[in-house]
């Protein structure tokens, strides 16, 4: 069966190579210009760099985002940017002006030019054309049904890439002003206040109609399509996309590692069963704490999908560790600790190739050999005794309870 791609954000370097390490065949990133998240990157040409060299050192491929709508004073720098992130061997930018697209192809020909979901194509009318500029992919509008990506695949003379994961606009993606308006930060231009999400006081003419403690909000629950899989893979769609550049390593971790396992195990049996997706569920509660919903997949989204008030169902299990090391002989695990915990807490740890395990937490030690109670200090080194074959970049996470969990 033709392999399929699972393409995760990179928020950062550390990010990068969690999401390699767990199971992503390509991550997107947004360096410091001209791209939507340009204000939150943390990736200028070297960091590029490095992640270019990590990420093909472990057969995966780098896609940068190009993709602002630049006005006039946008240009400067732009051709040199692009010949620079030819150079590092960035594998594809993602791009969402023709000027852009253009751009590239006279002054970076090496690199794919993957066109933005920003740009709204939704039929394989479109992709014809960008096939005919020279294009090498077409990321899917977010605003596809099911049935529209099956209809545009027949014809789609171009690699499609689709949306399967994280947030979601409420405005069509691409054509929103409302953080324009209301903040004046442009979200075309990389500046997105998410002024959807925010807490409203909602009128009717002079009627409040708003509780003080149920503000109005207008975003859209998050995307989960892992159900619409098997689809979107027999449909031909080439790469499969999870949103979520501002989330963190744990979130990435959990995401990419649930969608890895569904697409290989769809890829090697031909089917997935209830409980697959059952087990996803249950990972993806873990880490995840705004609810989601199908988006476009199951048709117009209804009003169960949208988020009017509460936006979260909190958490099952919270990141309390990172694991550096791990001695077989002595059975000590080297912990880089994320969040509280304490000794007589349950656990779980997992990783790339660890399977979730439970144990509880009977010692923990300091680097001197002093015994610790609580691990209370973000990034202390702690050591305990588990009898798990734990490896670097495992991660451990605390089973909560109803009381600590976090809404
Ligand atoms: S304000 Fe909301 S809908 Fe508009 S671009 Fe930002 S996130 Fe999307």
């Amino acid at each position: 069966m033709r392999k399929v791609e699972l393409l995760a954000p990179a928020g950062d370097l550390a990010r990068l190579k969690v999401a390699v390490r767990y199971g992503a065949n390509a991550v997107y990133l947004g360096g410091k210009k001209f791209s939507l998240r340009s204000r939150a990157s943390n990736f200028d040409i070297e960091d590029i760099a490095e992640g270019v060299q990590f990420a093909h050192a472990h057969g995966a491929h780098v896609h940068v985002t190009v993709n602002m709508l630049p006005h006039e004073e946008d240009l400067e720098g732009l051709e040199a940017y692009l010949k620079d992130l030819e150079r590092v061997g960035v594998d594809a930018i993602i791009v969402a002006s023709f000027h852009i697209m253009k751009l590239a192809k006279q002054v970076a020909p090496n690199l794919e030019v993957h066109v933005s979901t920003q740009h709204s194509s939704t039929n394989s009318g479109v992709i014809d054309f960008y096939e005919k500029q020279g294009m090498n992919r077409v990321v899917l509008a977010r605003e596809c049904t099911l049935d529209d990506v099956k209809a545009t695949m027949q014809h789609a003379k171009l690699p499609v890439e689709v949306f399967i994961h994280g947030g979601m606009c409420i405005s069509y993606s691409g054509r929103c002003t409302m953080s324009n308006s209301m903040t004046l930060r442009d979200a075309n231009r990389g500046g997105c206040a998410q002024s959807c999400r925010w807490k409203y006081k909602l009128y009717d003419k002079d009627v409040p109609i708003y509780k003080e403690d149920h503000l109005f909000s207008m975003s859209s629950k998050d995307l989960n399509a892992m159900r619409f899989l098997p689809e979107l893979i027999d449909a031909g769609v080439a790469s499969f996309k999870i949103e979520g550049r501002m989330k963190s390593p744990y979130y990435l971790a959990t995401v990419v590692r649930s969608y890895r396992k569904l697409i290989d195990t769809y890829q090697e049996t031909g089917q997935l069963t209830d409980a697959d997706f059952d087990w996803v569920v249950r990972e993806l509660a873990k880490a995840e704490n705004r609810l989601t919903g199908p988006g476009f997949y199951a048709g117009l989204p209804k009003m169960e999908d949208h988020l009017y008030g509460v936006n979260g169902a909190g958490v099952s299990q919270e990141f309390i560790a990172y694991v550096l090391d791990y001695d077989q002989e002595t059975q000590m695990a080297k912990l880089e600790v994320r969040n509280n915990f304490k000794i007589g807490d349950e656990a779980e740890a997992f990783g790339p190739s660890l399977d979730n395990t439970n144990f509880k937490v009977d010692t923990l030690y300091d680097e001197d050999g002093e015994i610790v109670d609580v691990a209370r200090n973000p990034m202390q080194v702690l050591y305990t005794k588990v009898d798990i074959k734990l490896q670097k970049h495992d991660m451990i996470r605390k089973v909560m309870t109803k009381r600590e969990k976090v809404y």
